[in-house]
């Protein structure tokens, strides 16, 4: 296991959730922080760099991920994890739904990687995380332009593996299955529909980030998929 104090990392979509879990095991596990989100969230954690940033917006990612290197002096990891979900028939999206998953899913983990990976190339030993999901494996009903924002995160980073492995930018994506958070309760779904029941705790994500980042530096985890005993299996 390779230790992670003193490595800086940035999380995007770290006010709630997943990314929220993954920066305080971050934090705990050693590692300096920027942390951008809409809200600017810096989760109570002294010497961290928050910045209100929509991943939408790729100057306002360039400040964001400038800002966390000018304070800290360095980047060795970026967690791509913001991200929106809408749930339901295809036809009956609503067009700016399909507009926002598309660009906070899509290209907002475009920007944080262009902002992100010049730094990461002078870390000499750097990650890129894509919080991905099982989505992004395969076609799930009533889910279809998220699996379709999904599977970009999912081929985007596999691609880039191919440009950055030999230059020390180790590149992953976490899919996880259902997991408890605002996200999972949001558009198109209710508390009470069954498959809410069972979810995992975004800690549970916040572990297995923690386990890929800290896998020795002569191998990689290409892509990490985990779900929910209660949910179904897809094939
Ligand atoms: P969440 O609790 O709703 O949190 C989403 C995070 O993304 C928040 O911090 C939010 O912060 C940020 N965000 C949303 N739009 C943004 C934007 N335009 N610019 C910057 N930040 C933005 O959701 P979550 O469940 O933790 O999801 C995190 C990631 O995990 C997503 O990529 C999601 O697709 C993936 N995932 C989730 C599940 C699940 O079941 N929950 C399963 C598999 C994968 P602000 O509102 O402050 O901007």
């Amino acid at each position: 296991m390779t230790s992670l104090q003193g490595k800086a990392a940035f999380v995007t979509g770290a006010s709630r959730g997943i990314g929220r879990a993954v920066a305080l095991a971050l934090a705990e596990a050693g590692v300096e922080l920027g942390l951008a989100s809409r809200s600017g969230e810096d989760l109570g954690l002294e010497g961290v760099v928050a910045r209100a940033c929509d991943v939408r917006q790729p100057d306002q990612v360039e400040a964001a991920v400038s800002a966390t290197v000018e304070k800290l002096g360095r980047l060795d990891i970026l967690v791509a994890n913001a991200g929106v979900g809408a749930y339901g028939p295809f036809l009956d999206l609503p067009p700016d739904q399909l507009e926002e998953m598309v660009d906070v899913n899509v290209k907002g983990t475009l920007y944080a990687v262009r902002a992100a990976l010049p730094h990461l190339l002078e870390s000499g030993g750097a990650d890129i995380v894509t919080v991905a999901s099982e989505a992004g494996r395969r076609g799930l009903p009533f889910e279809a332009v998220y699996c379709a924002s999904k599977f970009a995160q999912v081929g985007f980073t596999r691609a880039l593996d191919h440009e950055v492995r030999e230059r020390g930018v180790r590149c992953t994506n976490v899919c996880p299955g259902g997991v408890a958070t605002d996200f999972a309760m949001g558009r198109g779904r209710t508390p009470e529909m069954p498959e809410l029941a069972g979810m995992m705790r975004p800690e549970d994500v916040a572990e297995v980030v923690l386990f890929v980042l800290t896998r020795p530096r002569s191998h990689r985890v290409l892509e990490t998929a985990f779900r929910p005993v209660t949910e179904p299996s897809w094939g």
